[in-house]
């Protein structure tokens, strides 16, 4: 194992609630012998499975440090039996500038792992967490949302794995965060992903897109606070009844599912999340931002499936997301 120059202020696998941080030198110039400073806190009970549960590993995305600030604070050890390691702002210079990606080396987080010891700040702090953290867990939990230009309907989601057992060990899991929608999900762009490492190393991985532009709201942090305790109780960390409702599964079969603008303007979304589309229907149309007399480009849909995903703010610029189209699984 290469050495790491990340030092956390706390021990890992000692008995009992743990606050500090992961202390990572950084050098600069309002700060000559500085750190990053990024919050863990870790409770343990005795012998048992190890969840490893994060958030802000993009910073503009807020259920999952929302519930997980709460849990950290009102987790007990005689709740448990196992441990619980947990990061609520695991890119802590991305969430503190309330931004997706790290404003000291401008990298996103999900785009840099497995990282490197001796790399940027963003590449040190993935390092860690895919070296240090990501082998001593059993489940990996990982929150998103939408941040500053997404919104999702919310969901939680699982990998299609060449590994069927883990595969199925995934999806169980997505089953039990139990969110109001679950995806059998397709990355456009797994590579350097949380994911993918945590997957790499067979460990049970599941995500969540639970909302996004750039807030939180009550319902949605309502479903990341169910999900981490179903999700603690399913791999028996935690003991009780899971609270289950329904949830509505999708699927991601192909590429078809992801719309892109062509052309920058003003976007009219033509049907609200969650609505269903049919093959070539249009989802929205894109207005000029600069002249009159112009009619708008529609944006077509290239599969059937229901609006799970979308653009926010109003404008759009060339190569922009515009929609996902998830299929409803029968
Ligand atoms: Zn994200």
């Amino acid at each position: 194992m290469s050495s790491s120059p990340v030092s956390p202020t706390i021990p890992l696998d000692v008995d009992g609630v743990h606050h500090g941080f992961l202390k990572l030198p950084h050098s600069r110039d309002d700060s000559a012998w500085g750190s990053v400073m990024v919050p863990i806190t870790v409770i343990a009970n005795g012998a048992g499975p190890t969840a490893l549960l994060t958030g802000a590993n993009h910073g503009d995305e807020y259920e999952g440090p929302i519930a997980l600030q709460e849990l950290a604070l009102t987790l007990k050890p005689e709740d448990i039996t196992g441990r619980v390691i947990i990061l609520p702002e695991m890119n802590l210079p991305a969430f503190a500038a309330g931004l997706r990606c790290s404003p000291i080396d401008g990298a996103n987080m999900n785009r840099s792992f497995p990282g490197r010891p001796d790399g940027t700040v963003t590449q040190k702090l993935c390092h860690f967490i895919a070296t240090r953290l990501v082998p001593q867990a059993d489940i990996v939990l990982d929150f998103h949302s939408g941040g500053r230009t997404l919104d999702f309907l919310p969901f939680a989601a699982a990998h299609i794995l060449e590994d069927k057992t883990q595969e199925t060990a995934c999806m169980a899991a997505m089953q039990a965060f139990n969110a109001p929608y679950s995806v059998r999900m397709l990355e456009i762009d797994n590579v350097g992903m949380f994911d993918t490492e945590v997957e790499s190393q067979g460990k049970v991985f599941v995500t969540t897109e639970l909302g996004g532009a750039g807030s939180s709201t009550p319902r949605t942090v309502a479903i990341a606070r169910k999900g981490i305790r179903n999700l603690l109780i399913h791999t028996g960390i935690m003991t009780g009844e899971m609270s289950l409702a329904a949830t509505r599964q999708l699927d991601m079969p192909d590429e078809s599912c992801f719309l892109f603008s062509d052309q920058a303007g003003l976007i009219e979304y033509l049907i609200e999340l969650g609505d269903p589309v049919a093959t070539g229907q249009p989802v929205a149309r894109i207005w000029p931002a600069d002249r009159t007399g112009v009619a708008p480009a529609e944006c077509c849909a290239l599969r059937a499936g229901i609006l799970t995903a979308r653009h926010v703010p109003g404008l759009v610029k060339m190569g922009d997301f515009i929609s996902l189209i998830a299929a409803k699984v029968t």
